[in-house]
């Protein structure tokens, strides 16, 4: 039985990811292209809340099953910013490359770069509500390296690899990706709930 789903973001760059790494069981729908135009806020201060906000927002507008994600880089030395904030951390913009750049200069003259990604996945079936996450550990290096990918691609390195997932094809970034990790564990969650 093929699953249809709605993935609850603006973000193409994420929707691009999610398709890849799709089994051929599953149809997954942008906002996009089931006709939604919204801009769902992330008011919240947890990756969960902001979530949960984002597929609740869509579910509530079409009743049909869907999922959404938040994603944080937490940098350990500095408390873990950018955190919940990643998207909007150099201002209101969303700017990838500005946002980097206040990062780097946060690192600057900080030995230890340790960070890692965390994606709070939240699928909303038949109103009910269950969320996966997926970590990625890794480092931020010293200047962006690689053209692919978005966000903070360019300056991490994931443990495992000496290429940042900017420089790496999709198919690669995969291998390591917190959004991968928790995807797959929200599409087990799915087979079972068929099998059920
Ligand atoms: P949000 O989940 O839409 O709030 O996005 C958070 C921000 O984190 C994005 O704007 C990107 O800057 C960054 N981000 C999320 N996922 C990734 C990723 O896989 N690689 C690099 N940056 C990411």
């Amino acid at each position: 039985m093929i699953q249809e789903l709605i993935f609850a973001t603006g973000n193409k760059n994420k929707a691009i990811e999610i398709e890849s790494a799709l089994p051929q069981n599953f149809i997954v729908k942008t906002m996009q292209e089931a006709g939604i135009e919204l801009d769902i806020p992330e008011p919240y201060e947890t990756l969960e809340e902001n979530s949960k906000h984002k597929a609740h927002t869509i579910y509530q507008l079409t009743k049909i099953n869907c999922f959404a994600e938040d994603t944080g880089l937490e940098v350990a030395s500095i408390n873990n910013e950018p955190g919940v904030k990643s998207a909007r951390y150099a201002g209101e913009s969303k700017n990838d490359q500005k946002n980097i750049e206040k990062l780097l200069l946060r690192l600057t003259g900080i030995e230890n770069r340790t960070a890692r990604f965390k994606t709070v996945m939240t699928l909303i079936v038949n109103s009910t509500v269950y969320q996966f996450e997926g970590i990625c550990t890794g480092k931020i290096i010293d200047s962006p390296t690689g053209t692919k990918g978005f966000g903070y691609d360019p300056v991490f390195i994931p443990d495992g690899s000496t290429h940042t997932f900017a420089e790496m094809n999709l198919e690669e970034k995969n291998k390591f990706s917190h959004r991968k990790k928790a995807l797959t564990k929200m599409l087990a969650f799915l087979n079972n709930l068929k099998a059920d």
